[in-house]
């Protein structure tokens, strides 16, 4: 067994970015400013879109996104249980109502027939989630969009490499919305930003994000000198500091070779547990790129002879940490409280999170944690 504890979704940091929050520490400007400002500009650059405003979080920018396009009580959002709380509770927090169409059992992201049979006349808008970095059905979501006037808003928390038929995640809707969390594909610890064409959508997130000020702070107290700023919004509180993106600033310059070692550690699971009764992720289209966020396999009882917590202990017994993605938001008690919802409304959703667990697949691992995981789930899965 090995000898310390792989704690599951740990993120690679390297001198670079640990010199960069060094300087920023130095420089005393830890807040909103240039190091932001910059952030912004490359990860703009590397998803070919014009506006990015950089946030602490992707919840923040889910919420934003459904702030600024607009949504009043009683709208509706269509999204999928299969999913992060966040997703949801940001579309509740803009004072919309969630409504979940239940996944493809494949591909694991939402069905777009199934998105069809929820819409009424109060849908406004979609939020499909890019799940484990693979690209939802965009075509037939934004057909559907055009067809009833809704707009899009692409949760890509796990996305940021993915491409769908030539085009980028998260800028094929009307915003996409990013997270740098520890887990994620690169890092801020806690971070987020959303991306968008339309320059009026990123003025006003922007502007939401920050107490709904016509000024950001950086640009208050730089050495032009003070200047009055007036609040034209009830806004939030949601910006991200220098300290944040000295972190992604280094972390994005390695995004291909990161992406590239994950790659290799996909395609070793791929290899080392083809003769096991697992399920194991489904390929994709030639021309789309998956993001490579989640590896997950489906553990079903009647196959393996043991389910998917038992999987879980044992793997935490050899010191490996894993982790699940997700049980169906509709197996959740607040929202069938609220919302009426059932786990058996969304069959496939409800299937997947029952069986599924998501082994570590960071940067960050040695080819020996890689041997140590292969090993721990040969011993305990029956082949
Ligand atoms: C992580 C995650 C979020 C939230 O991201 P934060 O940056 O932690 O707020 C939202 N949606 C999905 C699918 C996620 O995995």
């Amino acid at each position: 067994m090995r000898a310390n504890y792989l704690v599951f979704g740990q993120p690679r940091i390297e001198q670079p970015e640990i010199d960069e929050v060094l300087a920023c520490m130095r420089s005393a400007w830890l807040g909103t400013g240039p190091k932001a400002a910059e952030f912004e500009r490359r990860v703009a650059a590397y998803k070919g879109v014009p506006h990015a405003v950089g946030l602490n979080s992707c919840t923040a920018g889910l919420h934003l996104a459904c702030v600024v396009l607009g949504l009043k009580p009683g709208d509706e959002v269509i999204t999928t249980p299969m999913t992060f709380c966040a997703t949801v509770n940001a579309i509740v927090h803009a004072g919309a109502k969630p409504v979940l169409a239940d996944v493809d059992p494949v591909t694991m992201n939402i069905d777009p027939e199934q998105v069809r049979r929820k819409i009424t006349p109060h849908t406004k808008a979609l939020l499909p989630v890019h799940f484990a970095g693979r690209a939802c059905d965009m075509d037939a979501l934004m057909a559907i969009a055009r067809e009833h006037r809704l707009k899009v808003i692409e949760d890509c928390a796990h996305a940021i490499e993915t491409e769908y038929r030539g085009k980028k995640a998260g800028t094929i809707g009307d915003l996409g919305c990013f997270s740098f969390y520890s887990t994620k594909n690169i890092v801020t610890g806690e971070g987020g930003m959303v991306l968008t064409r339309d320059e009026q959508l990123a003025k006003r997130v922007k502007r939401m994000g920050l107490h709904g000020m016509s000024a950001d702070a950086w640009k208050r107290f730089t050495d032009d000198g003070y200047k009055h700023y007036d609040v034209e919004e009830i806004g939030f509180k949601y910006n991200m500091m220098d300290l944040q993106a000295a972190i992604g600033l280094h972390q994005i310059t390695r995004i291909e070779s990161y992406w590239q070692r994950r790659q290799e550690i996909w395609q070793r699971y791929l290899r080392e547990f083809a003769d096991l009764p697992l399920g194991l992720p489904a390929a994709w289209p030639a021309d789309e790129r998956h993001a490579l966020h989640l590896f997950t396999v489906q553990v079903d009882k009647s196959r393996c002879g043991l389910g998917r917590d038992d999987l879980l202990m044992r793997l935490h017994r050899q010191n490996i940490g894993t982790g699940v993605h997700y049980r169906s938001i509709a197996s959740m008690s607040v929202y069938q409280q609220r919302f009426g919802w059932r786990p058996t409304d969304f069959p496939n959703a409800l299937a997947i999170g029952e069986q599924t667990l998501s082994l570590p697949l960071s940067a960050r691992l040695s080819d020996d944690d890689v041997s140590d995981v292969i090993a721990a789930v040969r011993s305990a899965v029956r082949r």
